[in-house]
């Protein structure tokens, strides 16, 4: 979820918990409950404030969620502790206050990764035990009350239902997220993967964006791997992405086209800016130090994307001018036959 979502989910949670308070508060127009007069409007300005700070910036949304989060859990106990003295010895069950447990441990899971989530959800849940054992032990006529154990007894098999299968769910989902991940990322370098090249492409080929790729090649790579066996091979490999990480303008994209072939998809710059990073690249690769291995070179094609120009056809300039820059004696930059334009928009 990215943090403009979280911000919205918030938000509308939010607005969810203002309603809330003010409808219990409005069902208890005619007997309110002191607690409820105090906490119901306190946690609805406090939604209020919490959103605005979030929005200005001065709050942070991980800080307000577990502000609230926590807020919620000290008023749903001390509710579960006022029912146990008063409504509880009068109507023999547990009032419907305790349903809200389960959006509070359903919350939990929503804003917290599952083993933190498991962990405030289990806390509760232990407080919430103790305060339902402290008033069974001090009270013999509610440990007599058959109806209210039954109650008592739906509340805490809800809760442990409710954490159990969250946490099963959570887990499911981080699982899920994971491999949408790794379908597109490269395993050895943990880069983009070639899919993951493509479909930016195609995204920014439908925005219309301007944007320039540059095809390398590591030269002669195949006497790394003879010389110093595979495993240095593939550290070479990682050790050059993370240097083009490093070294790549922001909005850059780093895809392991194949083997020892990878896309850097620039973002819009001046041709001479993409030319500049891109032979500081080149410059810093032999100097990268991998075990034994060094002067490690690279040969590049650059192309910058015509109007209307399609992503194949883009990508077929840039092949081109890397097989002359191969052509040439390898460890040099060509750009494809339509110069890089002075300045791009
Ligand atoms: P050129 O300068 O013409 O590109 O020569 P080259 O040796 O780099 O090219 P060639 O295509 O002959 O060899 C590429 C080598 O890259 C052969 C292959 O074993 C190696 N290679 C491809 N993928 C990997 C990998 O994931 N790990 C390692 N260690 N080597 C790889
Ligand atoms: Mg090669
Ligand atoms: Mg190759």
């Amino acid at each position: 979820m990215t943090h403009s979502d979280s911000r919205q989910l918030f938000t509308m949670t939010a607005g969810v918990g203002v309603l809330a308070s003010a409808a219990a508060l409005w069902f208890e127009r005619t007997d309110f409950d002191p607690l409820d007069l105090v906490m119901l409007p306190g946690i609805a300005a406090l939604w209020l404030a919490l959103i605005f700070g979030v929005y200005r910036g001065w709050v942070r949304l991980n800080v307000a969620q577990i502000v609230l989060f926590a807020v919620y859990a000290v008023y749903f106990l001390l509710a579960l502790n006022q029912q146990f003295r008063v409504f509880a010895p009068v109507h023999h069950m547990l009032s419907q206050n305790t349903y809200w447990f389960a959006p509070l441990y359903a919350a939990a899971f929503l804003y917290f990764r599952p083993q933190r989530a498991f962990r405030f959800s289990l806390s509760i849940f232990g407080l919430s035990m103790l305060i339902t054992a402290s008033h069974l032990a001090g009270n013999p006529a509610l440990r007599q009350d058959a109806t209210l154990l039954a109650s008592t007894l739906q509340f805490v098999m809800v809760s442990l239902t409710m954490i159990f299968m969250q946490f099963v769910m959570g887990r499911r989902h981080l699982l899920m997220m994971a491999k949408q991940l790794a379908a597109y990322q490269d395993a050895l370098t943990g880069t983009a993967n070639r899919r993951a090249g493509e479909e930016h492409l195609l995204t920014l080929q439908q925005r219309g964006q301007d944007f320039t790729v540059a095809l390398f090649d590591l030269d002669h790579f195949k006497n790394i791997n003879d010389r110093h066996g595979h495993a240095a091979g593939d550290a070479v490999l990682r050790s050059v992405v993370q240097e083009a990480q490093r070294v790549m303008p922001d909005g850059t994209m780093c895809a392991r086209w194949g083997g020892e072939e990878f896309l850097l998809i620039l973002p819009a710059l001046p041709g001479p800016d993409i030319l500049r990073v891109l032979e500081h690249f080149r410059e810093r690769l032999p100097s990268l130090k991998v075990g034994e291995v060094s002067g490690v070179t690279a040969s590049f094609g650059v192309a910058q994307r015509l109007p209307g120009e399609s992503s194949d056809e883009l990508l077929r300039r840039a092949d081109v001018a890397l097989y002359e820059a191969k052509a040439l004696g390898r460890n040099c930059i060509q750009h494809s036959a339509h110069q890089l334009t002075a300045a791009q928009p």
